[in-house]
């Protein structure tokens, strides 16, 4: 068994292994979500709610992609009683079997009358019972147990009505709308989200209802997966192993957009947690069932080993918050002829294959590998290359990259150049260790075939046995332990979600030096958008747009689109879109600038949190944004870039 050491209960029982987390069964009108059900996809609408006939006609869009859950906002009490009309209708064109859930901000009492109509109801701890918003207080136990209860009295309502009816509830917490008495208890933390639910959970459990689900969304795929993960430890702790909905916010459009949500979603499902899923991405709601059902896919039937590995050690890092792992520094010739620093803290690196190098990617790539035995491995992924093939780039003085069995104990590196270890020992933590044990200078390693194990749990396994291995060199007083930086190799890996759901979950748990994607079909790219993905390096204009819903202030796509023609040259520059506040100023809290929708035709601009312009019209919004961004020193011509 596999469990860090840590002062923080377990998440799961062995990292290493892969099972499906146990939650409690809930129901949804005739959709069972948790316990042994397969993942279910949702999606939410983006209809104004009280047009009811675009909006059972979107549902009806959803439901013919298989969506098995739509939600749709609720901002009023008139928008809630619309939702009657509109599950009448959904039923009546032949879709009574998918529910709808209700979203609800602010308005408690729109929550009481959408639980009449609809079979779950999705409230935000952070804003259900708060009039106030994003403001600096100051409580002390008293006052703070006295908020509580205030909070609870205006859910209490809800929870026995859903309780009577039968309906189900989602804790949707959002890390960008904590409340001011959880921003000034905890801050604005993973800890801090598991608390806000914790509050609305214990409301429903005082009147005996369990019928919940959980969320703990943020927009940045660290904070989300370290939120779920302190989450799940401490409701199994409670004995109240709820089903999870998982999801990024504001994740954006096109390939940013489903690598974050990929990284997110994906490195949960790879811990084996989710239980139902939403990718957030700003385009129309259908083109995310897709992206959601080829997630979900990836982990039915269970693909990896449920065994873990006998002798592994324990894993050092801290699955609850992230920390780069430490390792030696390397120099490998780069792309354009000058060193490339690996490992040591530095930013991590994008290494291509010399076979898979266009201009694009040698032009952005740190390293080109233009030789080496991953020959031995690309029939199997390419199928026609041979060695008489491997055409030297001329200008190009790459490294070697070498991929090795761990049985072969005659194996020969040749460091710095990349080692890709085949785990194809039945021992494969005995081997491994020996495997490392016979390099003698930092050595670039990664993973070539992972076997039973899965990507994620292989790299975690490397992770952890150089880790040992340097521990125990370090009590020895030996002074010879080697922190070998890690290579994120995924050499057969073509899809993009799989590559962002494993890279990027190795890289939110602080491994990962360098990437090595050599069958995507653009692995300079691919790699440099899935270190954009977790925030592990920028290296262009990235943006944190909202999907839209019923509440958007204006044309969510259009206007995204509008913004990215004059700004996407801006290199490492982060601009959130966000069709209203209502997740508050903190879901940008990874921007640098904001632009909201504050009224119809208005829009307020952000730098950082702070809201530095108000109501501007809309036709002048982009100029002044762009302003502020040469207010701000941060704009570049795109002429110069
Ligand atoms: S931020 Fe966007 S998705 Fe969220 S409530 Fe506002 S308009 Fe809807």
């Amino acid at each position: 068994m596999n469990s860090p050491r840590l002062d923080q209960p377990p998440y799961v029982a062995d990292r290493l292994a892969w099972r499906r987390r146990a939650s409690l069964p809930v129901r949804i009108g005739s959709l069972m979500v948790g316990g042994h059900a397969p993942v279910v996809v949702q999606s939410m609408c983006t209809t104004p709610t009280q047009d009811v006939a675009a909006t059972v006609a979107q549902c009806i869009r959803l439901a013919e992609v298989g969506c098995q859950l739509i939600r749709i906002t609720a901002p009023g009490v008139k928008d809630a009683a619309a939702l009657g009309d509109i599950r009448r209708d959904f039923s009546a064109a032949g879709f009574g079997h998918i529910p709808l859930c209700a979203d609800i901000h602010f308005m408690p009492k729109a929550a009481l009358e959408a639980i009449e109509h609809v079979e779950k109801v999705r409230v935000n701890p952070g804003n259900f019972a708060d009039k106030k918003q994003f403001a600096v207080l100051t409580y002390d136990d008293r006052s703070y147990a006295e908020e509580i209860e205030r909070v609870a009295e205006r859910f209490r309502p809800l929870v026995c009505r859903a309780k009577e009816l039968g309906r189900a509830l989602r804790i949707g917490v959002n890390h960008g709308s904590l409340s001011d008495r959880i921003l000034n208890r905890w801050g604005d933390t993973p800890a801090g989200m598991v608390e806000a639910a914790l509050e609305f959970i214990d409301t429903a459990e005082g009147e005996g209802f369990r019928n919940l689900v959980v969320s703990m969304k943020s927009s940045n795929p660290k904070v989300m997966v370290q939120a779920y993960r302190l989450l799940v430890a401490r409701l199994d702790v409670r004995g109240t192993p709820y089903p999870l909905h998982l999801g990024v916010t504001e994740a954006g459009d096109g390939e940013d957009g489903r690598s974050k949500g990929a990284a997110g979603i994906g490195g949960l499902l790879e811990d084996g947690l989710g239980d139902t899923i939403r990718v957030s991405l700003t385009e129309p709601p259908e083109a995310e069932i897709p992206v959601a059902q080829a997630l979900a896919r990836r982990y039915e039937p269970p693909p990896f080993s449920a065994q873990g590995v006998p002798g592994a050690p324990t894993e050092r890092l801290d699955p609850y918050r992230y920390q780069r792992r430490p390792s030696e520094t390397l120099r490998m010739p780069g792309a354009d002829g000058q060193p490339v620093v690996i490992g040591g803290g530095s930013l991590p690196k994008v290494l291509v294959p010399h076979f898979r190098t266009t201009t694009s990617n040698v032009l952005a790539a740190d390293v080109v590998l233009v030789d080496g035995s991953l020959w031995g491995a690309v029939p199997r992924l390419r199928g026609r290359r041979s060695p008489s093939e491997r055409l030297p780039i001329k200008g190009l003085d790459g490294a070697l990259v070498q991929v090795l069995p761990i049985s072969d104990d005659h194996f020969e590196a040749h460091p710095p150049g990349p080692v890709l270890f085949d785990l194809d020992a039945d021992d494969p933590a005995l081997a491994l260790d020996a495997a490392i044990g016979r390099l003698t200078a930092p050595t670039l390693l990664g993973i070539g075939d992972p076997g039973a194990l899965g990507a994620t749990r292989a790299y975690r396994l490397l992770a952890a046995i150089i880790e040992a291995r340097w521990h125990r060199a370090e009590a020895a007083s030996t002074g010879s332990g080697l922190r070998h930086p890690l290579l994120i190799a995924l050499p057969h890996e073509r899809d993009p979600l799989a590559i962002a759901a494993v890279a990027g979950g190795l890289l939110i748990d602080g491994l990962g030096d360098a990437l090595y994607l050599p069958a995507a079909e653009d692995p300079t790219r691919t790699a440099f958008t899935v270190l954009q993905a977790v925030k592990a390096r920028v290296t262009r204009t990235d943006y944190v747009a909202c999907p839209s819903c019923g509440r958007t202030l204006f044309d969510l796509m259009e206007v995204t689109e509008h913004i990215r023609s004059a700004t996407n040259h801006l290199d490492g520059v982060t601009i959130a879109i966000m069709g209203c506040i209502v997740n508050g100023p903190g879901e940008m809290a990874d921007a640098d600038f904001g632009f909201v929708g504050s009224g119809p035709g208005k829009i307020d601009l952000y730098h950082g949190k702070e809201r530095v312009q108000s109501n501007i019209p809309f036709v002048e919004a982009r100029e002044r944004l762009i302003q502020l961004i040469k207010d701000h020193g941060r704009w570049k011509e795109p002429s110069s870039v």
